[in-house]
């Protein structure tokens, strides 16, 4: 909502907000799926709206798209085939291609819309769309994963919107189950899994379904990402066939590409659930 000034999300049932002090509204749209609005902010550089809540900034995407990306594709040993489930800001697809054993990178984005927005706004975001390795497709990425053969991918990012109306789907049982039969051995799922402060039942239930889908290992990051509600974020890790614990940490220290916030001691104090989660992810 926009208001003398400024934008400001409210945080459905938590009685806070967001609210950054803007310049001026550069794009506002409605797509056959969500309102999509672009604004010029005084220090968040440019903001992307959906259906009103905060998308993308300028100014903190980095950590948002860096552990949606590295600590999976660092986990397994040789992260090949990736689909990417919405993502439509193409930032998680930039970071995924830094990764020179990446081969092949499906992004199936429900909403063109977002990407030919964002491509016009965030070209930083999108300057690694034209690489040969990056396919984008714009469907649903459910039955994507429903109608992908066994075995597809080694890495499946779920870069969504909340759990509600198209993205609901995206956090059942019944799509793990998918994702895990599209899934190669030893394959890993990360989906972006809310506020750890807002949102530990969903949470809890990421754990639980996919769990339920049989995945042998399930694990939570948590990192800050201070446009999103409560400021904390986290996504949440699972793998077929073996465990989570450990990644290639040579690899992360001989890398040949530049990351602002994830590194290997990201990588491991992410991992790190504070009390009130571990209890009740027992
Ligand atoms: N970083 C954001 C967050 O954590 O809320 C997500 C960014 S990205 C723009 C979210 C995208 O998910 C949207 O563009 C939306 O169109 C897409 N999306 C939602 N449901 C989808 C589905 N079932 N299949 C594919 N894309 C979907």
């Amino acid at each position: 909502m926009e208001r003398d000034g400024w934008y400001s999300e409210e945080w459905a049932g938590q009685g806070s907000a967001i609210s950054l002090r803007i310049k001026e509204k550069l794009h506002d749209e409605q797509s056959p799926y969500q309102r999509i609005e672009i604004y010029e902010t005084e220090t968040f550089g440019t903001l992307m709206t959906l259906d009103g809540l905060v998308m993308v900034t300028d100014r903190d995407n980095f950590v948002y798209h860096e552990m949606m990306s590295h600590p999976a594709l660092f986990t397994h040993e040789k992260p090949e085939r990736v689909l990417i489930i919405g993502g439509g800001d193409c930032g998680t697809l930039r970071e995924v291609l830094k990764h020179e054993e990446v081969r092949h990178v499906d992004q199936v984005e429900l909403d063109e819309r977002v990407t030919r927005v964002a491509e016009r706004y965030f070209p930083e975001l999108c300057a690694a769309n034209a690489d040969p390795r990056a396919h984008l497709h714009f469907q649903d990425g459910i039955k994507w994963v429903k109608d992908a053969p066994a075995g597809s991918y080694d890495v499946i990012i779920v870069d969504s919107t909340d759990p509600v109306g198209p993205a609901a789907g995206l956090f059942g049982q019944a799509f793990y189950a998918d994702c895990l039969r599209a899934l190669a051995r030893d394959g890993i799922v990360v989906g972006q899994s809310e506020s750890p402060l807002f949102h530990a039942g969903l949470i809890k239930s990421m754990h639980e379904a996919l769990r339920g889908a049989n995945f042998l290992d399930v694990a939570t990051l948590y990192f800050p990402q201070c446009t999103y509600p409560s400021g904390w974020w986290s996504a949440t890790m699972a793998r077929r066939d073996t465990t989570l614990a450990g990644f290639r940490e040579e690899a992360v220290a001989e890398r040949d590409f530049a990351t602002r916030y994830y590194n290997d001691g990201i990588h491991r104090a992410a991992l790190a659930s504070p009390e009130f989660l571990f209890q009740s992810l027992l």
